[in-house]
């Protein structure tokens, strides 16, 4: 799976979750199917994530993190298709501009 498909699936997974307890039967499938999607471990992050309440997926401009607002060291930037990248102060998983050209994530805000 690409990580850019992976970081869809994580953005999607914590607007579903936010609404929890006002999802249709439909939205409840989707939170099964998307979680069998995500490999495990980075679905245990993800639920760390969310129980203390952080951004999960937030995008990266000019290299700052758009959850905390930290500068990311320089030697982050956008690695393999099956690597995500973590920030080191927030803990949310990075979503880099320039590696979906043409295309924007749907980012919780
Ligand atoms: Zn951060």
């Amino acid at each position: 799976m690409e990580n850019t498909d992976l970081l869809e699936r994580l953005s999607t997974l914590q607007r579903l979750a936010r609404s929890e307890g006002r999802l249709t039967p439909e939205q409840k499938a989707s939170v099964v199917r998307l979680r069998s999607e995500v490999p495990p471990l980075i679905l245990a992050h993800f639920d760390d994530l969310a129980r203390r309440e952080c951004k999960a997926v937030v995008q990266v401009h000019n290299g700052v993190c758009n959850g905390c607002y930290v500068k990311l060291p320089t030697s982050f930037s956008p690695g393999p298709a099956d690597e995500l990248l973590v920030c080191e102060t927030c803990g949310a998983f990075l979503a880099f501009d320039t590696e979906v050209p043409g295309r924007r994530l749907s980012l919780v805000s």
